[in-house]
């Protein structure tokens, strides 16, 4: 009677698929990996999928953290543009003041 060959199955990280012949990463994900050999690509490589995912992903974050930070520059420059007319508004009370006062025009400052 011929020895049943053990074959170690595990669950890929990647597709879900179980599988004997894969991959294992320093984080300790698992990943199909069949077929291939030097200069023949494999026939089913989750790792690089995954890493490719992984990347796209990574680049999608950077944009909406860029477009985030956009933002967050309009919205200051707003806030910041807010703050100037509130300051011109403080000099129209000025003149109006020195107006009242009678400050001569040579005489007068602002903000
Ligand atoms: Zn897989």
């Amino acid at each position: 009677m011929p020895r049943k060959k053990r074959e170690m199955e595990v669950t890929c990280s990647y597709c879900g698929s179980k599988t004997s012949i894969f991959t294992v990463t320093a984080a300790k994900l698992i990943f199909c990996h069949i077929g291939g050999a030097i200069g023949v690509p494999p026939t089913k490589d989750c790792l690089t999928e995954y890493l490719k995912r992984k990347e796209v992903k990574n680049v999608r974050q950077k944009q909406l953290q860029a477009q985030q930070e956009i933002k967050l520059k309009k919205e200051e420059e707003k806030r910041k543009k807010e703050k100037i007319k509130s300051f011109s508004s403080i000099n129209q009370k000025l003149e109006e003041f020195h107006d009242i006062v009678g400050t001569p025009k040579t005489k007068r400052t602002y903000l």
